[in-house]
């Protein structure tokens, strides 16, 4: 059995349990019309043994239904099981039913016999509507209810039972023939749901990975110019509204044109994936975003901290790379020949009144003003905007 055809028993079980009200009330109103319409030449103690027997065994299946609800519905082994309840529920169901046609068929005014062969057909075309989804589940109400009142009817014999129970055997040749093919479509429309939905699934899959990879910076792992765009925007737009105060810091590693002069391209790519590394470790608050903004320049997003806070991030971005070590021949900052970077932070605070290239102006300022006064530092933007 393939994952679809269990999802698709699955829901079968649970369209069938569904009918379970209509069953379990009613049996007992059209019994009790039934009950009435014999009354008047059956024996009554049978009519009302035959009676109660019918009500029990249809009530008892609320209690069923109800246990079956608390069911986990999914697991296929319980729907199996549950599935083969209902079977037979039903079967006992139209079993009563059928007994009624034997007990009280054989009266003397032809006029019963019409009334319980109407009683067959109405019972058996009720059922049709009811399990449409399970060709089992009707079988087993449809033939208990049929067949013994029709083996009956002939069997009493003479022209007129042996033409009633002709009626009634073409009757059912009929319905259970247009029965099939609708049985068939309901079962294929449930498949192609469950495939449809399956497609849906896997495109949304599809389309969060193409948004991952539409976001991301192929060398580094990290957020792209885009996302980056994106997310200031809508940081900004908080910030204006007064929800938080926005950080930014841009950085920049120093002399990496003559790093890329002394190693070669490819050490230049490697050095660019460590310092992403190394910045991840340093920003790792959730909602604080490390954006590679251009070549050898990354940007940091920090929703919800003030200059004060950004300026010990950047201190510990800048911290963090001298320590990683990596060799840097090339560098002109005296004392080191190891790779460094320099950082520029600017800060907009809640209910101000900027625009996104306003922050990044700011911060591209100080980072500038970090390069000229030696490289490897942090320095703050002086805007009016800013807390320092
Ligand atoms: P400064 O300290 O003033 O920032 O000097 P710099 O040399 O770092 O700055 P400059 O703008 O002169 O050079 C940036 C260099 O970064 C140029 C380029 O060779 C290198 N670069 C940019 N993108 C990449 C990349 O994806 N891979 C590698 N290996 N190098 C890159
Ligand atoms: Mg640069
Ligand atoms: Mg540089």
């Amino acid at each position: 059995m393939t994952a679809l055809e269990r999802l698709v028993y699955t829901e079968q079980v649970r369209l069938i349990y569904s009918q379970t009200m209509t069953a379990a009330v009613g049996s007992p109103v059209a019994g009790a019309i039934f009950v009435w319409i014999f009354w008047a030449v059956s024996d009554h103690t049978v009519l009302l043994i035959w009676y109660a027997c019918l009500v029990a065994l249809s009530v008892a299946r609320i209690p069923v239904y109800l246990v079956f609800l608390r069911q986990n519905q999914e697991n296929i082994e319980y729907s199996r099981r549950w599935g083969n309840i209902y079977i037979i529920g039903t079967l006992l169901q139209g079993s009563i039913w059928g007994v009624s046609e034997l007990l009280f068929i054989p009266v003397e005014d032809p006029i019963y016999t019409v009334v319980m062969a109407m009683w067959i057909v109405g019972m058996s075309a009720a059922s049709i509507s009811a399990y449409t989804i399970s060709m089992r589940t009707l079988l087993a109400f449809f033939i208990p209810v049929v067949l013994p009142g029709t083996l009956h009817l002939f069997y009493l014999g003479g022209q007129f039972n042996t033409a009633l129970s002709l009626a009634i055997c073409v009757y059912s040749i009929i319905v259970i023939r247009a029965f099939v093919p609708v049985n068939r479509s309901m079962i294929e429309a449930i498949r192609l749901n469950y495939r449809m939905e399956e497609e849906i699934q896997e495109r949304k899959k599809i389309e969060q990975k193409l948004l991952e990879i539409s976001h991301t910076d192929s060398l580094t792992g990290l957020s792209n110019r885009r996302h980056f765009d994106e997310v200031l925007d809508a940081e900004i737009l908080r910030a204006e509204r007064g929800e938080n105060t926005l950080s930014l810091i841009l950085l920049d590693i120093d002399y990496f044109k003559a790093f890329n002069d002394t190693y070669g391209h490819f050490d230049g790519d490697e050095c660019l994936q460590r310092i992403s590394g190394a910045l991840l470790y340093v920003v790792n608050r959730p909602g604080d975003m490390v954006a590679r903004y251009g070549g050898e320049e990354f940007a940091v997003v920090l929703p919800n901290t003030d200059s004060e806070g950004a300026f010990g991030v950047a201190e510990s971005i800048c911290e963090n790379i001298r320590t990683l070590n990596i060799p840097h021949e090339g560098s002109r900052i005296e004392g080191t020949k190891f790779v460094t970077i320099s950082a520029g932070v600017a800060t907009a605070l809640p209910g101000g009144k900027s625009v996104p290239g306003d922050i990044i102006r700011r911060a591209d300022d100080a980072l500038y003003r970090a390069k000229a006064a030696g490289r490897d530092r942090v320095i703050m933007s002086a805007s009016k905007d800013d807390t320092s």
